[in-house]
């Protein structure tokens, strides 16, 4: 255990949930949330910016390592800045999320980061969501959990999550978007999508919210207790 607790690792494919699970976690433990993929997006919103290629690593590894990210408590989701801009919305932006996985693709980019978010998490009491925290980030992690769900489900939550806030891309899009995006990361070559061999994997697919916190839940109870 960590001066201020434990440290939990929540991997898995996009649109698995990680982010809304984690959060509620955080809360029932008062632990903070870390979601390491905003940490992705806000230098590649900042790329797409400044107009930069997407094969140019080096001037993305400049972006990278002159950036600061940081996150703000807001009224229902964190917010997120990247050099004092919010940009909470905008890194969910489609432009942002289909640009993502090339930019995670380049070390410097996953060095800098990885470096802040084991800073982040040193002292535990920490829930952290990615692709690679139990394997890569927090390989010494309590409790780690891997959460997978049928390609199906994730677009449709995805759709539904969409049409609340008034977006209105065609199922069939989002699906073949969140096909791409899995393929991009469980096949880069540096820290890539994988459970790690001491991940408790949940399929959520057939799971309420609450349902999936819970099983987390026990999980922490049990390294606790
Ligand atoms: O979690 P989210 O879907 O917001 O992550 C956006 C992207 O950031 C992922 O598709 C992946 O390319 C990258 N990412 C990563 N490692 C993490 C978290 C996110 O490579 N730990």
């Amino acid at each position: 255990m960590h001066k201020n607790g434990l440290q939990v690792a929540i991997d898995g494919p996009a649109s698995a949930g990680k982010s809304t699970v984690a959060k509620l976690v955080a809360k029932q433990f008062n632990y903070i949330y870390v979601d390491t993929g905003a940490m992705y997006r806000a230098i590649t919103y900042k790329v797409l910016k400044n107009g930069i290629s997407l094969d140019n690593d080096e001037e993305i590894a400049t972006i990278a390592d002159g950036s600061h990210i940081s996150f703000e408590p807001g009224e229902t989701d964190q917010k997120v800045f990247i050099d004092g801009e919010e940009i909470t919305t905008a890194i969910r932006e489609e432009n942002v999320t289909n640009s993502v996985s090339a930019v995670a693709a380049i070390q410097a980019v996953r060095t800098k980061l990885s470096t802040e978010q084991k800073e982040i998490a040193k002292d535990g009491g920490v829930v952290m969501d990615g692709r690679d925290i139990g394997t890569t980030v927090l390989p010494n992690a309590e409790v780690k959990i891997f959460l997978i769900a049928s390609v199906e489900e994730r677009a449709q939550r995805r759709y539904k999550e969409n049409i609340q806030k008034g977006i209105n891309t065609p199922l069939d899009e989002l699906r073949l978007e969140i096909e791409a995006r899995d393929y991009k990361d469980s096949h880069r070559k540096i820290s890539p999508l994988t459970k790690a061999e001491d991940a408790v994997e949940i399929d959520t697919t057939s799971l309420s919210i609450n349902e999936v916190v819970e099983e987390i839940a026990k999980n922490i109870n049990k390294v606790l207790a």
